[in-house]
């Protein structure tokens, strides 16, 4: 049986989906399928010769531009994401399904894994439990019960009712003693309580994740071709006629890094992944107290470099070395170096994936 967690919001297993599906249900009237495909298959495999009629609503593909006909709320999220998932996988499914096609179901391919991108997925999972509660009711369901869709719920509790991971867990486990998030989705939704409960994609704390992502994809041996890649801000893009012109208002958004040499815009502000100057790193401070004055041991080490993501000019990381030069697209001057494993910056953070840019080769420049 499925758990009541709020009003119209339950929580299940495979075995809970099945049962609404097959016999219909006086209380529940949605579905937010999490398991590791989003095709409706997945129910005759885990039981051979139950099959469920659906029609289909609409697939979205990881990647593909929104259509008009999708709530606002989802905004750029995909198109955006589109850099630390693979285009053409299926990002979430909707269709009609179970006896008398009564269930609207929503299907999110996702597995119980740690390293799964959970994130990218988050605020359309959301938006489906927001609406569905005010239609009717919603059975958020995974394999178990236990992980994927506890995750979900933990993140819908904490955007819903401004809780921490911490506290929006215990009040789950009060509907449902034994969830347990894996430790990744945990992670996960320790950024999204930091990020103020939305994915903001031009947060540090994102672009961060997102550069983690990829590189547990270069790890597996995925291919990093120039889909993965972001936009080259050197380049005209199909949102704005003028390459220089951020793509949105913010202040902080306006600068741009430009080659040295030949003034070739190569990053923007956007796309610079910051990091703590000195975090996490001992071995500069024998150096310090040695030369410094005892009074001035806090002074700050000054980054020699700007730490950006994986951008389209930069050809020689899609020829899937584990690290080269970074040289201009333009002028083929020597800008940095990329190293998936990782590079130590002056100040002694070790930024991994790193995609280094000297400053002593970039002029930055307000456009
Ligand atoms: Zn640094
Ligand atoms: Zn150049």
């Amino acid at each position: 049986m499925p758990y009541l967690v709020r009003e119209n919001l339950f929580i299940g297993n495979i075995g809970d989906a099945a049962e609404v599906l097959q016999n219909g249900s006086s209380d529940i009237t949605h579905i937010l399928s999490m398991l590791s495909t989003a095709s409706i298959s997945i129910f005759s495999e885990w039981r051979s010769g139950l099959t469920i009629p659906t029609k289909e609503i609409k697939t979205h593909y990881v990647g593909a531009s929104e259509t008009e006909d999708d709530s606002a709320s989802e905004d750029e999220s995909t198109e955006l994401s589109s850099s630390a998932m693979s285009p053409g996988k299926v990002l979430y499914s909707l269709e009609y399904a179970g006896k008398d096609l009564k269930v609207v179901r929503m299907a999110v391919p996702m597995r119980d894994m740690e390293s799964e991108n959970l994130l990218d997925h988050l605020d359309v999972c959301l938006n489906f439990i927001d609406e569905s509660r005010k239609k009717g009711s919603v059975l958020v369901h995974c394999f178990a019960g236990v992980s994927r869709s506890a995750t979900i719920i933990t993140a819908y509790l904490m955007r819903s009712e401004h809780l921490s991971q911490e506290d929006a867990l215990l009040s789950l486990r009060q509907s449902c003693e034994f969830v347990c998030p894996n430790d990744g989705f945990l992670d996960q939704l320790k950024m999204f309580e930091e990020m103020g409960f939305k994915v903001d994609r031009s947060c540090s704390i994102y672009k961060r994740f997102r550069l983690k992502v990829l590189g547990e994809c270069y790890n597996r041996g995925e291919r990093i071709d120039s889909s993965k890649l972001g936009a080259d801000p050197g380049l005209p893009s199909e949102t704005s006629s003028d390459a220089e012109v951020p793509r949105d208002s913010e202040n902080s958004s306006r600068s741009a890094y430009r080659c040295k040499k030949c003034r070739r815009v190569v990053a923007l502000q956007d796309n610079v992944v910051d990091h703590v100057p000195g975090e996490g790193e001992a071995s500069f401070n024998w150096q310090k107290r040695k030369s410094g004055n005892p009074f001035n041991k806090s002074e700050e080490p000054e980054c020699s470099s700007i730490f950006v993501e994986p951008l389209q000019w930069m050809t020689a990381v899609e020829e899937g070395a584990l690290e080269g030069k970074l040289s201009c697209a333009h002028c083929d001057g020597r800008l940095g170096y990329f190293n998936w494993s990782g590079i130590q910056c002056s100040c002694g953070s070790w930024i991994t994936p790193a995609f280094q840019l000297h400053k002593s080769r970039v002029d930055i420049s307000t456009v």
